[in-house]
């Protein structure tokens, strides 16, 4: 049986990873639709290979057609392909917040929806887990994808998850030093190989904060359950910690082929293209506590999941802000936990609450615009 898929946000990282995926199982896959933002050289190239029923695209709007196959539009043209008949699967992996709308038609249409993209629940978890059981959510992050397969048929015998986080280029450098950090600098990220937006948020350990909140969502753990321990070597992904004090680990290369895949074959496994697991290379599995201090936004995204309600929105919304102005030049890396910390208060003060999608996506534009003010003053 082919399976058919609609993939968003094909011209990143994960989209590319998805593409190579569907090159090995070329009879098993059919691409019937895409996605990309701004980036057209690449999507006609997909489109001539893979020739897909529909393109979407979410960044420009003066293109009827890519290569003869007719191209549509916004959040509107991802919802019109997420509930077409014909596709099995919707992969999830546009940058920002839009990925919330394809996935809530495709869980409404019953489908099987393989997210990557962090905001959906990040953000607007409060209105996308009542239809969660409607389809099926699976997760294509790797930790994410880790607990999917531990926490699986032994629910009700999980204490604790574990996230285990690389540490980032800077897990050895000293507080101080972090203050003059550049773009360059935080963009080498020593095991993952991503996109710019989520490579700072691991420099910054807020990508392992907005995988906190999504775990809270996914797997029905409170804040305190959920913990976050350094693994340089990215080799273990997750563990779960069961009530007879014993504890399971996930373990694999870091490379995304693999929670990918196992999104699309669930719940099947088949083969990847990638070496097992050479354990004497390896040598050591090493583990580290870690720095709150340092890594305030981590602290600040338990806080807002503590919080609950529209907090870890607005968290994304703020940091997200910061990310691109740090990227850009106009703040220092200390300073993006300045802008969350900041906009994370005004959200109790202004009274900025709602668990409803139209609440949240208010959210989330309040705390931009107010996170862009804050930035404007520190940039001055
Ligand atoms: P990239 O930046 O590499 O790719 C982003 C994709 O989304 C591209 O196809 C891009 O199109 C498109 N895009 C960019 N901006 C928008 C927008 N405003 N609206 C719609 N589409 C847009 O990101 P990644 O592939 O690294 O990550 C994608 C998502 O998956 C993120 O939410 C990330 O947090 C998550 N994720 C990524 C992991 C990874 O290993 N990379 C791991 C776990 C989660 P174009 O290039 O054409 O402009
Ligand atoms: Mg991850």
């Amino acid at each position: 049986m082919v399976r058919t898929l609609a993939l968003f946000g094909a011209t990143g990282s994960i989209g590319q990873n998805t593409l190579q995926i569907l090159r090995m199982y070329r009879h098993q896959f059919r691409l019937v639709a895409f996605s990309f933002h701004r980036n057209v050289d690449l999507a006609r190239e997909i489109a001539r290979e893979f020739q897909p029923r529909w393109i979407v695209s979410t960044g420009t709007s003066d293109l009827q057609e890519l290569e003869g196959i007719p191209v549509l539009y916004g959040k509107e043209g991802l919802q019109e392909v997420a509930a077409q008949p014909d596709v099995d699967i919707v992969l999830v992996a546009t940058a920002g917040t839009i990925g919330v709308f394809p996935t809530l038609t495709a869980l409404e249409h019953g489908k099987r929806v393989a997210l990557a993209n962090k905001e959906t629940l990040v953000a607007f978890g409060p209105a996308v887990k009542p239809k969660m059981a409607a389809g099926k959510l699976i997760p294509v992050d790797s930790e994410h994808s880790a607990l999917f397969q531990l926490v699986e048929g032994r629910k009700e015998e999980v204490v604790e998850v574990y996230l285990t986080a690389s540490g980032g280029p800077f897990r050895t450098t000293p507080l101080e030093a972090l203050r003059n950090v550049t773009p360059e600098q935080a963009l080498r990220h020593p095991t993952w190989r991503m996109g710019k937006k989520i490579t700072i948020d691991s420099a910054t350990l807020m990508n392992k904060g907005l995988e906190v909140i999504e775990a809270h969502f996914l797997f029905d753990v409170s804040p305190d359950q959920i913990r976050v321990v350094i693994h340089p070597q990215s080799i273990v992904h997750a563990l779960v910690y069961l009530r007879d004090s014993s504890a399971l680990a996930h373990l694999g290369y870091p490379d995304m082929k693999i929670p990918i895949q196992y999104a699309l074959t669930y719940p099947e496994r088949w083969p990847t293209e990638i070496q097992p697991l050479n354990l004497p290379e390896i040598g050591h599995l090493t583990f580290e506590a870690l720095d709150m201090e340092k890594f305030r936004l981590l602290a600040l995204a338990y806080t807002a999941l503590k919080e609950g309600n529209t907090a870890p929105c607005v968290l994304n919304a703020a940091n997200e802000e910061a990310v691109y102005a740090f990227l850009e030049g106009k703040i220092g890396f200390l300073d993006i936990p300045k802008v969350v910390e900041h906009v994370l208060e005004e959200r109790v003060r202004e009274g900025i609450t709602g668990e409803d999608l139209d609440s949240l996506l208010f959210a989330d534009r309040w705390a931009r615009a107010h996170a862009r003010s804050v930035i404007q003053r520190l940039a001055s």
